[in-house]
C-alpha cells in the first residue's frame, strides 16, 4: 500500500481508542501529510470509510492534481468553510467527532457546536502529530534530499566567502542555492552569525562582515517536497583562541556521545543527559543553554522534543537532530547539529559534512 491510504488507516485505527466516528482535520500540515494536499484554508473530514477534503474555488484543479482516492467538496462562494463543515458531517450520520483542540479557536468551536445538531465534538491533542513522529519511506527519502541540497551548498558556499561578507549577504546567498538546486527553499530563516553573534542561539543575521571576527555560526537547512533538514556548524579562524578551541571539542564530544547512544527503545532524556555529562567532564555544561535537539519532518520542529524532562522513547523511523551548544556573551557561540534517523538496529547519521576543529576552519 502506498504511503498516503497507510497514513490514514493509522488515523483510523486510532478512532476507536478516542471514541470518536470521525476526525476533522483543520491544522494545513496535518492536512497535508495526510492527503498531499500542499494548499491552505482547507480541512479534512475522516471516518473509517471515507476521506473528504474540504475547500474553495481557488484549489479544484489543485487537489484533483495531487490528491487521490479521497472525496472532495468545495464550497460555493457564498458559503463559509465551517458552513461546508456542518453539511458534509450532517451527511456522514457520524455521531461523534474529534476535533484538534490545538488548532481550532473557541469561536470556531462554538460555531461547530451550534451548527451541527445532534453531533457531539471531542477535544483531542496532537493525534496526527503522534502518527507523524514515524517517517515512512517516502518521507525518509524527502528528508535526505533534504539533507543533501543543505549540504551541496554549504560545501559550494564556505570557499567563496570574504573579509566583506556579510551574514545577511550569507543567508541570502544560501537560499537562494537552495532553490537553484531543487529545495522549496528554507526549511527556516537561515541563522549566520560572525563572533559574539552566535552567542544568540536565534539570532538574526545583520548587516556584519565577516572581517575581525574569528568564528561563524551558520545554522541552516533546506525543505524538500515539504520535509526538512536542519545543520549546523561553527567555523572558525586559524587563530581563534584557545578557550573556543576547548569549548568545541567539549561541544563535539557532547554530541558524538548522544548520537552514539541512538537506537529504538532509549528514553530520549538519557540521550540528552549523555550529552549533558560529556559538557559537564569539559566544565562548560553552565554554557547550554536549550534542548538537545528535536524531530523533523513537514515542520522544523517536530515531537521528540529531546530534552532532560522528555518522557518519549526513541522507535524506528524517528529522525532527529543532536545540537549540543555552548553560548559565551558578547564572545562566541558554538553549537554543531546533524539529521539522524532511528533504524531498526541504531541510527544513521543523514547528514555527513565534516565536524572535526580542524575541518571546521575558515580562511578569508
Ligand atoms: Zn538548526
Ligand atoms: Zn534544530
Amino acid at each position: 500500500m502506498s504511503a498516503l491510504p497507510l497514513r490514514l488507516q493509522r488515523l483510523t485505527a486510532s478512532l476507536n481508542a478516542l471514541e470518536v466516528d470521525a476526525m476533522l482535520v483543520t491544522d494545513e500540515i496535518n492536512v497535508r501529510y495526510l492527503s498531499a494536499f500542499t494548499g491552505d484554508s482547507s480541512s479534512l473530514v475522516v471516518t473509517p470509510k471515507e476521506t473528504t477534503i474540504l475547500s474553495d474555488g481557488r484549489y479544484t484543479a489543485q487537489i484533483s492534481e495531487q490528491c487521490s482516492g479521497i472525496g472532495t467538496r468545495i464550497r460555493t462562494s457564498n458559503q463559509l468553510l465551517r458552513d461546508l463543515t456542518s453539511e458534509v458531517l450532517g451527511g456522514c450520520g457520524v455521531k461523534r467527532v474529534g476535533i484538534d483542540a490545538d488548532n481550532m479557536t473557541l469561536a470556531e468551536f462554538q460555531f461547530l457546536e451550534k451548527g451541527c445538531e445532534g453531533i457531539e465534538f471531542v477535544p483531542t491533542r496532537g493525534v496526527v502529530e503522534k502518527l507523524r513522529v514515524i517517517k515512512d519511506e517516502v518521507e525518509i527519502t524527502a528528508t535526505r534530499r533534504a539533507v543533501e541540497i543543505a549540504e551541496r551548498v554549504f560545501t559550494e558556499l564556505c570557499p567563496t566567502f570574504t573579509a566583506e561578507h556579510t551574514e545577511v549577504a550569507v543567508a541570502h546567498e544560501i537560499e537562494h542555492r537552495m532553490r537553484l538546486l531543487g529545495a522549496e527553499g528554507c526549511s527556516f530563516a537561515p541563522i549566520v552569525a560572525a563572533g559574539p553573534g552566535g552567542a544568540l542561539p536565534h539570532y538574526q543575521p545583520r548587516n556584519v562582515a565577516f572581517a575581525n571576527h574569528k568564528s561563524l555560526l551558520i545554522d541552516w537547512g533546506a525543505k524538500f517536497e515539504g520535509y526538512a533538514s536542519d545543520l549546523t556548524r561553527t567555523l572558525h579562524q586559524q587563530d581563534v583562541g584557545d578557550s573556543f578551541k576547548r569549548a568545541y571539542e567539549g561541544v563535539l564530544e557532547a554530541q558524538l556521545a548522544a548520537i552514539e547512544l541512538i537506537r529504538p527503545g532509549m528514553q530520549v532524556r538519557d540521550i540528552d543527559a549523555a550529552a549533558r555529562a560529556a559538557l559537564d567532564r569539559h566544565g562548560i555544561l553552565d554554557a547550554f543553554s536549550h534542548g538537545l535537539g528535536h524531530g523533523t519532518g513537514l515542520q522544523i520542529h517536530e515531537l521528540p522534543r529531546m530534552s532532560p524532562i522528555s518522557e518519549e522513547i526513541l522507535a524506528s523511523g524517528m529522525i532527529i537532530t543532536v545540537e549540543p551548544g555552548v553560548y559565551y556573551d558578547g564572545d562566541f557561540g558554538i553549537r554543531i547539529e546533524d539529521d539522524v534517523l532511528v533504524t531498526d538496529s541504531g541510527h544513521e547519521v543523514l547528514s555527513t559534512l565534516p565536524k572535526g576543529l580542524d575541518d571546521c576552519r575558515f580562511i578569508l
